[in-house]
């Protein structure tokens, strides 16, 4: 059975094609600048082919198009009929409250999606647009799934996800904390609870997904009880160009101050902020590490901030568990960047936590392990992490419950 695995943006098309019957990818790849004059496709198969076209793809029916025709493709493609793709599962980032799991997509749940769109419009946008070029393109009876990035984190109680300011607009427009990174963190969570050869039903947990957007999560025996992002990610800690959470009233004392209209804050907030606007250098974690290796005091306040937010972060969830058993770390600074992880353990050494300086660097590049000591009182693991994996999965677990009950 092959899954494809999709993850539609705006502008991006990512896909991997899944064999199920051992987990492997096949054949996955990008489609770029979609819509846009110079758009292109990149891609990589198992026959050991990778490769960058320019192809025309003015909207994501003809960047569906272009994925079909490599994966069919006689010299680099990998199945010989649209029929080799059993099923497609599709990254959708806002399900809102409506949504705690993945599930298969019929026209409501396609008109849950678009009522979301509010919330979250460029990604819940991209994703309906994915799921509507899926049908055009392998036709209307291939099953198709979505899964959510907000699902993980429906386990939430008010305390924690219903935002003090007044509660008519929670009634009126589900404004609240929704999370994101689910599959992410349910990924990582559940890949850690194997590692400790324990059901993770009686572990405590907090796991940390640091990439160009990071997020931290507090599970408690496999239910997410908090979450860094908010009603969009934006919240929460330090990223590549978003600001996470700050004193709301700087958002309108700058709007005031220069006349700026609500969209053009929230650019500033989502695309300018962060590592690149603290640094003025650049959004990414590796540039930063450099300039601050060279002694640039921007990037070292870039990444202290980021240290600092996730020692207090941590430490809050660990109160608001009553305990930890493990700590994870993903996503692409969490499991390559052993400075980060180094620091933020060692500024949690009041609880008994000790990390093994040798194991911690060389969990680098795609290594999954433990870096804690024996005696170390938390676990302390990185993980990579595997959404598209997830995704296939459920994919699967869905298409075949549909089979047995029908
Ligand atoms: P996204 O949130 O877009 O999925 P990633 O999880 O790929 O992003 O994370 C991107 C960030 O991870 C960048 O800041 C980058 O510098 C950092 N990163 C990626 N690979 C490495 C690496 N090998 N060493 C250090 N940092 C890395």
């Amino acid at each position: 059975m092959n899954i494809l695995v999709i993850n539609s943006g705006s502008s991006s098309l990512k896909y991997q094609l899944v064999d199920m019957s051992d987990e492997s990818v096949i054949s996955k790849g990008t489609c770029e600048r979609i819509g846009f004059e110079d758009s292109f496709i990149s891609y990589k198969t198992f026959k050991g082919i990778k490769k960058t076209i320019k192809i025309s793809m003015e909207n994501h029916i003809e960047a569906f198009k272009a994925v079909k025709d490599i994966l069919l493709n006689r010299e680099c493609g990998v199945i010989s009929s649209v029929e080799d793709v059993t099923a497609i599962g599709h990254r959708v980032v806002l399900g809102g409250p409506k949504f705690n799991k993945s599930v298969l997509i019929n026209e409501d749940v396609i008109k849950s999606i678009e009522e979301f769109i509010p919330l979250a419009p460029l990604h819940n946008t991209a994703n309906i647009q994915g799921i509507l070029a899926c049908k055009d393109i392998f036709g209307k009876s291939k099953p198709q799934v979505a899964v959510f990035d907000t699902a993980f984190h429906s386990t939430m109680l008010p305390k924690a996800y219903i935002f003090p300011i007044p509660y008519e607009y929670y009634e009126k427009y589900n404004i609240r904390k929704y999370g994101f990174h689910g599959t992410s963190h349910r990924y990582v969570s559940s890949r850690c609870a194997e590692l400790m050869n324990k059901d993770i039903s009686k572990i405590k947990m907090i796991t940390c997904h640091l990439g160009n957007g990071s997020s931290i999560a507090a599970i408690d025996g496999g239910k997410v009880i908090d979450t860094s992002m908010g009603l969009t990610p934006l919240d929460g800690l330090i990223m590549g160009t978003r600001s996470g959470s700050i004193d709301p009233s700087v958002v309108t004392f700058i709007m005031d101050k220069e006349n700026l209209s609500p969209r053009e804050m929230d650019k500033i907030l989502n695309k300018k902020s962060g590592f690149l606007g603290v640094s003025k250098i650049s959004s990414d974690d590796r540039d930063i590490s450099n300039a601050a290796a060279h002694g640039n005091v921007q990037a070292m306040l870039a990444h202290d901030i980021l240290r600092y937010q996730m020692t207090k972060l941590i430490g809050g969830y660990i109160a608001a568990l009553n305990g930890c058993d493990s700590i994870v770390f993903t996503a692409g600074i969490g499991a390559n960047e052993p400075s980060h992880r180094y620091k933020v353990c060692k500024s949690l050494s009041y609880l008994g936590l000790k990390i093994d300086e040798e194991l911690n660097n060389q969990m680098i590049r795609g290594k999954e392990g433990k870096i804690s000591t024996k005696d170390s009182k938390i676990d302390v693991f990185v993980i990579p992490t595997n959404e598209e994996l997830l995704i296939a999965r459920d994919t699967k677990n869905l298409i075949e419950q549909k089979k047995c009950s029908s």
